[in-house]
């Protein structure tokens, strides 16, 4: 059975994307086929993931707007097991033609459909906001995982993201799951790390991975070489994190 798992919170810069790559990378590892879809016009996941947007011949926009079948615009990784349904800037202007489209909201999720019979898991890695690309993900889910950084400020926005999360429950997407909070960029030599970890884990008991995403730098640098970091230094702090959280998430998920 498949599990789309929406990878969101509208703060930027808080580790989506890397979550994305490297949850994604770490399930494709345990054998398990993956897809990531990247729904920022960013890009990041994409060409994080060795793939040069501007050579592409479809995207994801081309599934959202155009109606054309996702599995014409999915790509091939490095890692068997992971295929990646890739962004190009155009992707902005999506966000605007959609505000007139019909079911507007429902667009990836009547694309995603037809690919659940192929992927154990679908990874979509949302923009930072909560605009129609990121409600098209979250109604296309099953689940959200939400990236919370280890800093000040950690939980700023994340009542709205959980109110949005609700207010889709109620609509659009009653059986919308949140799988967890992920704490990343957690940097054992700060004590800010260790209060904002364990402020997190008293506010929202029972909703937080196990696994902490360490500050690691190999984790910042594998994408520049268009790679996941298991790819790049398995054996790093960052590896071996998204790798414990991928184990955590098969054993603990529904
Ligand atoms: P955006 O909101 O812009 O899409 P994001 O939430 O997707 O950002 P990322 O792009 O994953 O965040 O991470 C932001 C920056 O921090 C990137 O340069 C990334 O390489 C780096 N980064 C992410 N996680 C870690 C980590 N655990 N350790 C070190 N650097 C990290
Ligand atoms: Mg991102």
């Amino acid at each position: 059975m498949c599990r789309i798992i929406a990878v969101a919170n509208q703060k930027g810069g808080v580790g989506k994307t890397t979550t994305a790559v490297n949850m994604g990378a770490s399930l494709a590892a345990a054998e398990k086929t993956v897809l990531v879809i990247d729904s920022d016009p960013q890009a990041n996941a994409t060409s994080g993931l060795g793939v040069d947007a501007g050579s592409l011949a479809l995207s994801v926009y081309d599934v959202i707007i155009g109606s054309v079948p996702a599995r014409d615009a999915i790509v091939p990784t490095e890692l068997t097991y992971l295929d990646l349904l890739p962004a190009h800037r155009d992707l902005t202007g999506a966000e605007l033609e959609l505000v007139s489209a019909e079911r507007r909201e429902m667009r990836l999720k009547e694309a995603l459909d037809p690919l659940r019979a192929s992927y154990d898991f679908i990874l979509i890695d949302c923009p930072p906001s909560l605009g129609l690309l990121t409600l098209n993900a979250l109604c296309a889910a099953d689940a959200v995982i939400v990236p919370l950084q280890c800093e000040y400020y950690a939980l700023e926005g994340l009542g709205r993201l959980l109110e949005t999360v609700e207010m889709i429950r109620e609509g659009m997407n009653p059986a919308l799951a949140v799988d967890g909070i992920l704490l990343t960029m957690y940097d054992s030599r700060t004590s800010l790390s260790d209060q904002v970890a364990r402020e997190v884990r008293e506010n929202f008991a029972g909703r937080v991975f196990k696994a902490v995403i360490p500050r690691n730098v190999r984790l910042s640098e594998s994408p520049s070489f268009g790679k996941p970091a298991i790819l790049y230094d398995v054996r790093s702090r960052g590896s071996q994190g998204y790798l414990e959280l991928a184990r955590e998430y098969l054993e603990t998920a529904p």
